[in-house]
């Protein structure tokens, strides 16, 4: 049964829209239309930006410890709902369920209550000098977020941003847009005041644009591609608007010569297939060791084709489909201009996924020996590995810079020592040595045109707050 959600969240109610269009929510591994969700027009988009705006004065003025209890209340609703959840998500985006409850909505209970901890232990202000210098709001916040690790990215612009004192109108992705439903449920119940916190769904050029250029927003906190990122940039710099960008990346996981081949191959194909490809910090580009490449790409391609691909309600099934048909066929056309180009596939391909009418595309490893070929400088967001040769550490450093992203990467190396060596020289917002885990308190965000500022921790928090300096008399 298709689920139905025909109203917004705007000033503290569930109301109508402006307009009557729905948008379709298709679940990728049948291709069934899962939901529905209203689509916004700008006059919704405009009504929540006016509720967050008169609500700002009072939120903003609430004590921290008095956030905090909110934020405590959405946390423990997030757990509560949490396997509904994921069920949404599985439908959503396609992730294996199992997989969706572990990676999708695990992380945002996390983070929710980290918050609530941030909001109480965070020092608000500090004397300098004659100066007492202030942490306060930066104001209204616009939130424009994707369909990939759809809770996860809501949840750090809102929880931080409600923990800085702001106030928020989030447009998740029409893509993946019923956990956020849900979460905006979640927010009604802990009470919240009205206006603090509002939902509008709808296109990005739409609703999207409007929280980009209205005046009273005062923040716009972006993640998605380079390409929309750069409109929402753009329309922001007319209003002098904070910009906070989350975009692609095209991360290197350099293998060094001393490192063990088969552990560092293995940890690289995983990062890469995580949610089939669509994550924007998966390491897509694997740098060999020239004299190995023949061995990384047969025990890639090994390790590769072991997931099993399926839709995300069957229990076996390692890597859900593509999020969507046009996902689907931008991966796979990839993969043909990657042929047309002089790669080789060691498995996968373009036709070798199970056939529809989910969006499938199977595991796919690429040698590729050309370094500027269109795979190994773009971001391809399929479960697609690309592997290239390096000779030596100062050539591997070198290629992994070679793009205009840098937001992951991973080093591989006989000892940590020597990985740290090369850590130390990515331009890129994180570097995982020898496999080591992700850690949510760490900033996260990309150099160049990965993005512009960090999520995650106090660093996340930090991004919402402006610094106001009060110069008091000197005392004779
Ligand atoms: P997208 O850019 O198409 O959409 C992201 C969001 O922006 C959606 O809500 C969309 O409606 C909105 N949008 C689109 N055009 C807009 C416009 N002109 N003005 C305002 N808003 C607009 O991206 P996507 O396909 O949803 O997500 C995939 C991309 O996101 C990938 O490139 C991926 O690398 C990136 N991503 C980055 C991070 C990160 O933290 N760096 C995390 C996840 C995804």
């Amino acid at each position: 049964m298709t689920i139905v959600r025909d109203k917004l969240f705007i000033g503290g109610r569930w109301v109508a829209p402006a307009g009557t269009g729905l948008i379709d929510v298709i679940d990728p591994s049948d291709a069934s239309v899962y939901a529905q969700i209203p689509e916004g027009v700008a006059a919704d988009a405009e009504a929540a930006v006016a509720a967050a705006h008169t609500a700002f004065d009072g939120w903003s003025r609430t004590a921290p410890a008095e956030r905090a209890n909110y934020i405590e209340r959405i946390a423990a609703g997030v757990e509560a709902r949490r396997e509904e959840l994921a069920e949404a998500i599985a439908h959503e985006v396609g992730m294996p369920l199992k997989l969706a409850g572990r990676f999708q909505v695990a992380g945002p209970v996390n983070s929710w209550k980290h918050y609530a901890k941030l909001a109480r232990e965070f020092q608000w202000e500090e004397q300098v000098g004659h100066s007492v210098v202030v942490r306060e709001p930066v104001g209204v916040v616009g939130a424009i977020t994707p369909w990939n690790f759809p809770l996860n990215q809501v949840t750090l612009k809102v929880a931080p941003a409600l923990a800085a004192g702001c106030t928020v109108v989030l447009k998740p992705s029409e893509v993946a847009p019923i956990n956020a439903f849900i979460l905006a449920e979640i927010i009604e119940a802990a009470g919240l005041p009205a206006g603090v916190f509002n939902l509008v769904s709808g296109y990005g050029p739409v609703v999207g644009e409007v929280l980009a250029s209205d005046r009273r927003v005062d923040m716009v906190s972006f993640t998605g591609s380079t390409r929309a990122g750069r409109r929402v940039a753009e329309l922001a710099a007319a209003t002098v608007k904070k910009v906070a960008l989350e975009l692609g990346g095209k991360s290197a996981s350099i293998v060094l010569d001393d490192a063990d081949l088969a552990t560092a191959v293995k940890g690289t194909v995983s990062s890469c297939l995580l949610n089939s490809g669509q994550t924007c910090s998966a390491h897509t580009r694997m740098l060999v060791p020239r004299a190995k490449l023949g061995e990384a790409a047969k025990l890639a391609a090994d390790a590769a084709s072991a997931f099993k691909v399926g839709p995300a309600f069957a229990e076996d099934s390692k890597l859900g489909p593509l999020v969507s048909e046009v996902q689907q066929a931008r991966v796979i056309g990839y993969i043909h201009r990657a042929i047309e180009e002089g790669a080789e596939v060691v498995t996968g391909g373009p036709d070798a996924a199970p056939p529809g009418p989910g969006f499938f595309v199977a595991p796919t490893v690429l040698v590729v020996e050309d370094r500027k070929a269109t795979v190994a400088q773009e971001e391809i967001f399929g479960p697609v590995l690309v592997i290239l040769p390096h000779d030596g550490d100062e050539d591997a450093i070198a290629l992994a810079n070679d793009t205009i992203y840098g937001l992951a990467g991973g080093v591989w190396a006989g000892s940590d020592e020597h990985a740290f060596a090369v850590a130390r020289r990515l331009r890129t917002g994180q570097v995982d040595v020898n496999g080591a885990p992700w850690n949510p308190r760490a900033p996260f965000g990309g150099y160049r045109q990965s993005g512009l500022g960090r999520e995650n921790g106090v660093y996340g928090l930090e991004e919402y707050l402006e610094y106001k300096a009060i110069q008091m008399p000197q005392k004779k």
